[in-house]
């Protein structure tokens, strides 16, 4: 077990030249920056490309080509997407052609060659019957290839599109005819358009004490097999379909997804390809009455649940008849008919909101249609999630073997990995999740079977036991009290302090002992978290219901005079109401679920992560988490599957870290490797990037933990931002490494009227802590902008500004980063992940380096670059980029920085020439001509 005292995360930096020294990039041992030939007539990108587009397509090509994996940096603003785009696809379709050159190539007569001699005849004879054989084989596996082409590619052809914009009548009537499917239809086939009420499902809180109490072998299907395409049902949905050669293309958000469809629809691939964009249930979902379960796990549950239930309805000719799924949206020949809408290929490709929309025309499942896409589909986009999720992978039916795996915004990719699989419950929730089981048994027990009774007992022992790893044993109130327990103090210490514990150490001292693949078995294949969030929707434990049922015990007469009294504040009382619903829903439906999937994460192998124990002031608000520390282990059957797995991205420095943590920790040679880092399209002299480490009154700056609240620091600071709100045109976003230093400072500029002279120049905007915010503050940030008021914008490194916002153009002419976001190294995370990482042999690791250092200072730069790279987004574009902190000025710093920054990066020794440099630079901008 190891202790630490310090905070999570909280930024922390370190003024240690040694350590930066010994973590200076390595190059790769055989490096490779040589960009392959390929014979590619034209890679059909939409415009001319530049010679680093080209460059790139080429790379790609070639890797996939070769069966390489590869790492692709390519700067914000330099066309990566569609490099990505045309040189995959342009592999794909080259690659489909090849089988059909080949095919008619073994089709035509072997050549006889001249044999002169007789001696060896038989010789020759046996060598043409292995070849014709050999010729024969493959021609068979070429046809079934081409075959299967031209089948998906004729079904998808087979579209309804024209027919959806005529009207439901007629298109309902076109698909009877069709498909002699029956429609659900409102009342008797007379109104065409789809009944909401037919729609209608059983809630969760409308169950009957039948359907709660779980019984033997309930129900025998798992989720994932439940889920998964290659199974049979009775909808047919689950046919095994065979897949056709395919390229995965994941990134981080929905929106990049949209934004990489967008990208598509503008080259000529689009007339040909097959596409599909993947999403959640919560993403593609039209049953309104499933939907409205909110949480991602309730959806899944319900939608399968609802696939269990035959639903019995009226036919036009009033005999009753079964449909194939409870749900009526969905129904074989329709689904299969919308995910060849789906996958028609024009320019109509459908983002996932293009699909939701054509579902809910069609009233048809636009998840299952899309995964019905999937074995067709020569394109899959999906978020990073799907993909890197084994059992998510799994249900949904993708393959990965012998297809391409394309990567985007792979910047953070390892530490995301493990972020994925890592799992997190805090004390309320292990206390909620103990309560509605322990509930549920009590009311339930006299009815449920031994067996499911020693399975609830087993989970309410698992509960207990976790609980008191967080709090002394003796000081827990024997009987159950969800109050006293969550604020049980456990700790006199206001700080938080955490502990380190292997794995299998943890639950052997917790006590642990249960099988917990079998617990977790039996919790999906029962369905318990539906039951319990079900059973706590019909029983609720909350102070409204108390008083309910204090109510019924009231005369009738004391009710009418409440409800006259009631009348008057009724607008106050439902909008209390309302809010302690949803919080109190929140809770029901959150927290099993939480413990069921920390269950889960504890089941992995005991050298993939660590427990960490975060202990605070109440037992409700200490946590257990699950931290999973090797990301081999989760990339490793991909990596060794695919094809290709191609990671790309703006900023990947440093890229060893990619080839050390995803590539040759899953046994991938270093020869199978490429790696290519394209320089920026924008000339040099577009940017002016400085380091200044002092102010106007030579006053250095050192950003450590300890200084940040030196005054004379923070004054100096002042000067400068005031100093460039006066030079620096239009847009200033000025980056700080924490939340808590803006807000400090921010509150000490306004004592001292720092931000009086600023506002006089420039109209001041703060990143909001609540995500949905930030469109509302971006969009004020630009209107100022746009209106000559100019803008600065303060945020946070690694904050909702620093990725995935395009700050273009006059948007941000500077960007200020103040200090250095070095994490938090007393953590409990990162001092488990450094020693795991100085634990590991590292190939690109050398003499005096270690692995944990180097990660450690990576971590800080990575963030740094997503931060100054939200500036210079396109050719034309320019701006000045401003590292304000003394660390900043060491020799090493340019290797830190991204290849094509390099060389316009400068260290200055004063203010002076500094706000000369800053002067000039905008000066000759001016002079010069925008080009986009
Ligand atoms: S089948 Fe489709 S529409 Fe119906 S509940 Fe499931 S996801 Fe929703």
């Amino acid at each position: 077990m190891t202790n630490s005292t310090s905070s999570k995360f909280d930024d922390h930096d370190v003024n240690d030249d040694e350590l930066l020294a010994a973590c200076d990039d390595v190059p790769l041992k055989k490096p490779d920056p040589i960009v392959p030939i390929v014979e590619v007539a034209s890679f059909e990108f939409p415009f001319e490309p530049y010679q680093i587009q080209t460059d790139f397509m080429r790379g790609l090509y070639s890797t996939i080509q070769q069966r390489k994996h590869g790492i692709f940096e390519s700067p914000t603003g330099t066309g990566k997407s569609l490099s990505l785009i045309c040189g995959s696809l342009r592999w794909l379709f080259d690659e489909i052609q090849s089988w059909k050159d080949e095919y008619e190539e073994l089709l035509k007569p072997i050549e006889t060659k001249n044999e002169t001699s007789s001696g060896d005849w038989l010789k020759r004879l046996m060598k043409r019957k292995e070849e014709e054989t050999a010729r024969e084989k493959r021609r068979e596996e070429l046809k079934v290839k081409i075959d299967l082409e031209d089948q998906y590619a004729n079904a998808a052809k087979n579209t309804l599109t024209a027919n959806i914009k005529k009207t439901k009548r007629d298109f309902d009537a076109k698909y009877r005819h069709l498909f002699n499917s029956e429609l659900p239809s409102k009342s008797d086939g007379d109104d065409p358009s789809l009944s909401k009420d037919q729609f209608k499902i059983d809630n969760d809180d409308e169950l009957s004490d039948e359907e709660l109490i779980i019984k033997d072998n309930d129900c025998k299907i798992l989720f994932d097999d439940m889920d998964s395409p290659t199974k049979t049902d009775s909808t047919g949905l689950r046919e095994k379909k065979v897949h056709v050669q395919k390229i995965f293309f994941c990134t981080r958000t929905h929106s990049q997804i949209s934004q990489f469809i967008g990208e598509i629809q503008k080259t000529k691939y689009v007339d040909q390809l097959r596409l599909v964009a993947l999403g959640s249930r919560q993403n593609l979902c039209i049953n309104e009455s499933v939907l409205k379960l909110k949480s991602l796990t309730l959806i899944n549950e319900k939608c399968l649940d609802l696939q269990k239930q035959k639903k019995e309805k009226k036919t036009t000719k009033g005999k009753r008849q079964k449909t194939a799924c409870g749900c009526l949206f969905l129904q074989h020949d329709r689904v299969e008919c919308l995910s060849n809408d789906i996958l028609k290929g024009s320019s109509d490709v459908q983002d996932i909101e293009d699909v939701v929309k054509l579902g809910r025309e069609l009233n048809t499942c636009p998840y299952y249609a899309t995964r019905a896409a999937i074995a067709a589909a020569h394109l899959v986009v999906l978020p990073y999630q799907t993909l890197m999720h084994k059992s998510t992978r799994e249900a949904c039916g993708i393959e990965m073997r012998d297809n391409v795996v394309i990567i985007d915004e792979a910047h953070n990719l390892p530490d995301a990995i493990c972020a994925m699989h890592s799992s997190e419950i805090n004390g309320n929730q292990l206390i909620d999740s103990y309560g509605q089981l322990s509930r549920y048994h009590e009311k339930y027990k006299a009815r449920l079977t031994a067996k499911n009774l020693l399975a609830i007992k087993q989970l309410l022992d698992v509960q207990i036991n976790l609980i008191k790893t967080l709090c002394s044993q003796e000081n827990l109130p024997a009987v159950y009290d969800t109050e006293k327990w969550s604020n049980l103090v456990v700790s006199s210490n206001k700080t938080e302090t955490s502990s380190t514990f292997d794995l299998i150490d943890y639950l052997s001292d917790a006590g642990v002992y249960v099988n917990l693949f079998q617990l977790i078995d039996y919790i999906k294949t029962n369905e318990i978290i539906k039951k319990l969030h079900g059973f706590m929707s019909k029983y609720p434990v909350n102070k409204n219901q108390q008083s309910e049922e204090k109510k019924t015990n009231e005369s009738a007469l004391q009710k009418l005079l409440q409800k006259q009294t009631q009348k008057q504040s009724q607008s106050n009382v439902v909008d209390e109401e309302q809010l302690s619903k949803e919080s109190t829903e929140k809770r029901i439906s959150n927290s099993f679920a939480i413990f069921a999937t920390f269950l889960e994460a504890l089941t992995n192998p005991r050298d993939d992560g660590k427990i960490i124990l975060i202990i605070k002031e109440t037992l409700g608000q200490c946590s257990i988490k699950y931290f999973a520390l090797k990301t081999s282990s989760f990339f490793h059957e991909m990596v060794n599957e695919a094809r290709s797995v191609i990671v790309a991205g703006g900023t990947m420095r440093p890229i060893n870290e990619f080839i050390d943590h995803l590539f040759l920790a899953c046994g991938q040679p270093e020869e199978k490797l490429f790696q290519l880092s394209c320089n920026h399209i924008v000339p040099t002299d577009n940017v002016l990037a400085i380091a200044l480490p002092l102010g106007p009154q030579n006053i250095e700056f050192e950003f450590t933990a300890v200084n940040r609240s030196n005054t004379a620091m923070m004054d100096e600071l002042g000067r400068v931002l005031v100093s460039l709100c006066s030079t620096i045109p239009d847009g200033l976003v000025v980056f700080f490494c924490s939340y808590d230093h803006l807000q400090k400072t921010y509150a000490y500029f306004e004592k001292t009227f720092v931000l009086n002279k600023i506002v006089s120049k420039k109209k001041i905007f703060m990143e909001p802590k609540r995500s949905s915010d930030v469109d509302t503050i971006l969009t004020n940030y630009t209107k100022s902008i746009k209106n000559g008021a100019g803008g600065i914008l303060f945020s946070i490194v690694g904050g909702k500004m620093s990725e995935g916002i395009n700050f273009s153009d006059e948007l941000a002419r500077c960007v200020c980063v103040v200090g250095m976001p070095y994490p938090n190294i007393g953590s409990a995370e990162m001092i488990e992940k450094m020693r795991y990482l100085d634990s590991m042999r590292l190939k690109s690791t050398t003499a005096g380096e270690t692995a944990g250092r180097a990660y450690y200072e990576n971590t800080c730069w990575k963030a740094i670059n997503q931060s100054i790279g939200r500036a210079i987004r396109h050719r034309g574009d320019y701006a000045c980029l401003l590292l304000i902190d003394k660390r900043y000025s060491k020799a090493n710093i340019p290797s830190k920085l991204p290849h094509w920054l390099a060389n316009s990066f400068h260290q200055m020794n004063n203010f002076t020439e500094t706000s000369n440099a800053i002067q000039q630079f905008f000066v000759r901008r001016s002079n010069k001509p925008t080009s986009s």
